[in-house]
């Protein structure tokens, strides 16, 4: 009969300490020029949005408006309302990215600390929460 040496491997504990979750510098290069190209893009699509507001247009004549051109100017003006806000939102949220990126904290949810989940990231690549404080804070 063989007596089998067990092995002990002497396994360094890991601490009650949880280790910092990361992307890698590597990855937030990129990134960071995404964020920044999106960034660029939205601040472009805004001042377009402006400009196609007829409110904007300070040449417009009240007097003259007839009906139909005003409630078409309210539609453009609602339209261009709302979508200046969405981008405004998107504006908002990708600066913050932008600042999670330059703390090296990108992908990680800014409440509970945990990885944001990638396929959410390749969705809204601004998020900086995770699907779960997402829905918390939106409740
Ligand atoms: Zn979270």
């Amino acid at each position: 009969m063989r007596k089998r040496k067990k092995k002990i491997k002497k396994q360094k504990k890991q601490r009650g300490k949880v280790k910092a979750v990361q992307i890698p510098a590597k990855l937030l290069t990129p990134v960071g020029h995404f964020l920044q190209g999106q960034l660029k893009k939205l601040e472009k699509r805004k001042k377009d949005i402006e400009e196609e507001d007829p409110f904007k247009d300070t040449s417009r004549v009240l007097d003259n408006a007839s009906p139909d051109t005003d409630a078409a100017e309210q539609f453009g003006h609602a339209r261009a309302s709302a979508i200046k806000e969405e981008i405004d939102r998107k504006i908002i949220q990708t600066k913050k990215a932008l600042t999670r990126v330059k703390l090296g904290k990108y992908g990680v949810c800014e409440d509970c600390g945990k990885m944001i989940d990638t396929d959410r990231l390749m969705v809204y690549p601004e998020a900086t929460l995770c699907a779960k404080c997402q829905a918390k804070k939106e409740k």
